[in-house]
């Protein structure tokens, strides 16, 4: 059995404590004895990795993972891509965030059914390199609704699904489930970029979203929902819906709603998109003048105060921005926890739970996320420590060493105790 030996490493365990001197056992997948202060762990047999006092944290969980979503400057060009250019498109995103320190990835929708199943089922049998991955179905939407890119004159392929009704629904959701997906996604409201149907718009019915819940609620999968307007995050919590994105116009009466439901439902605002479209968008033509015409700067806001009141509220809140599109490049998913400090008013350490304790929660496993005996050996180890300033790890050079599993996807270039000098 495979036993790695952390040691001169300040321990970052995502249990609520504050960053202690320590030592971390490691053995075969699982970490299995972790010591305080001066305790000292037996080190026959392991691989000891003097950490010079760098930070071992968990491994990053992106709570909304688009693999399959290829940098495309518009929703069009990813329903363009054929399948077989697909597959290795996802495969390289999800090798791209697992490099970024991303261990494990929640699907929060693929733009072809089987897109995120295959490439989940290739890194779990150890053929490719990747994060845990809880595949997402692709998004199942209204006629007329966010992913519907058809025309009177042509049929057009998106990255969605189109049901209406809940039989149509119903069938959607089933053949996503035959086809293996863990969770289920559902455009709830519009977009402000889709003429037929605005962000503020509920374009998805009770009925409709009830047929998705069922069905998820029958095969043991969960119910993603795109979310923006205050009505829809009703709809959603009123029919089941496990994991609602957005929510930025949510409304009090909808804030109440999730703090009721907030021990057995997630939220995410995808705030990364938002933010770089408002900034970061000039060279694909989007000035600041522009995003705020298409609405940006509003739902920025709304989406600040929304998440400041949900924080106090202890909501569960996982990052995840939307990463995939131009401007917000895969592999740059760490900037959502530098704008949950600087929008929402979290501090650094809170921030980084929320993408570590939270994010083993919305992966739905009970021994992912922390680093305690007998949880799964997903762990990164940093230079500088990240509760104390979550924008390092935006560096790559930052993560000294990935550790996925119990094996090392990516080793570190620190001495071994011993004078042996680790590989690359
Ligand atoms: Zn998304």
């Amino acid at each position: 059995m495979n036993r790695t030996l952390f040691v001169n490493v300040g321990v970052w365990d995502a249990t609520g404590a504050a960053t202690y001197p320590g030592e971390v056992l490691v053995e075969g997948n699982r970490i299995s004895k972790v010591a305080k202060g001066s305790e000292r762990l037996p080190r026959d047999g392991a691989e000891t990795i003097d950490a010079a006092g760098c930070t071992l944290i968990p491994g990053l969980v992106e709570g909304h993972a688009h693999p399959s979503f290829s940098n495309a400057a518009t929703t069009v060009e990813i329903g363009d891509i054929p399948p077989e250019e697909h597959v290795l498109v996802t495969m390289h995103n999800a090798r791209a965030m697992l490099d970024a320190g991303f261990t494990s990835l929640y699907g929060a929708a693929s733009a072809k059914v089987r897109l995120d199943v295959v490439i989940r089922n290739e890194i779990d049998s150890g053929r490719i390199a990747g994060p845990r991955l809880r595949a997402a179905s692709p998004e199942i939407t209204v006629t007329g609704g966010l992913g519907d890119e058809r025309r009177m004159h042509m049929h057009r392929e998106s990255f969605a699904l189109i049901a209406d009704g809940p039989d149509e629904v119903r069938r959607a959701a089933r053949m996503c489930v035959r086809e293996g997906v863990d969770n289920i996604k559902i455009n709830i409201s519009g977009d402000d970029f889709i003429k037929s149907a605005k962000a503020a718009m509920t374009v998805m019915n009770d009925a409709e979203i009830r047929a998705a819940v069922e069905v998820a609620q029958a095969y043991g999968k969960r119910v993603n929902a795109h979310c923006r307007a205050g009505e829809s995050v009703k709809a959603a919590i009123r029919c089941g819906v496990d994991v609602i994105y957005h929510c930025e116009f949510a409304d009090d009466e909808a804030i109440d709603m999730l703090e009721r439901e907030k021990h057995r439902t997630f939220v995410g605002p995808a705030v990364g998109i938002l933010y770089n479209t408002m900034y970061y968008a000039n060279r694909w033509g989007i000035t600041e003048q522009v995003a705020t015409d298409l609405g940006i700067k509003r739902a920025l806001e709304a989406c600040a105060a929304t998440y400041d009141k949900l924080r106090r509220r202890g909501v569960r809140v996982v990052p995840g921005g939307d990463y995939g599109f131009a401007w917000t490049p895969q592999g740059t998913n760490a900037k959502d926890l530098e704008l949950f400090v600087k929008l929402f008013g979290y501090g650094h350490g809170e921030a980084l739970l929320c993408a570590t304790k939270t994010g083993g929660e919305i992966m739905g496993m009970a021994d992912l996320g922390q680093i305690r005996a007998g949880f799964l050996a997903d762990l990164l180890l940093v230079d500088g420590d990240p509760s104390q300033d979550v924008s390092i790890l935006q560096s790559k050079d930052r993560l000294l060493a990935i550790m996925k599993d119990g094996a090392f996807h990516k080793r570190p270039r620190v001495a071994l105790a011993g004078g042996r000098q680790a590989a690359e």
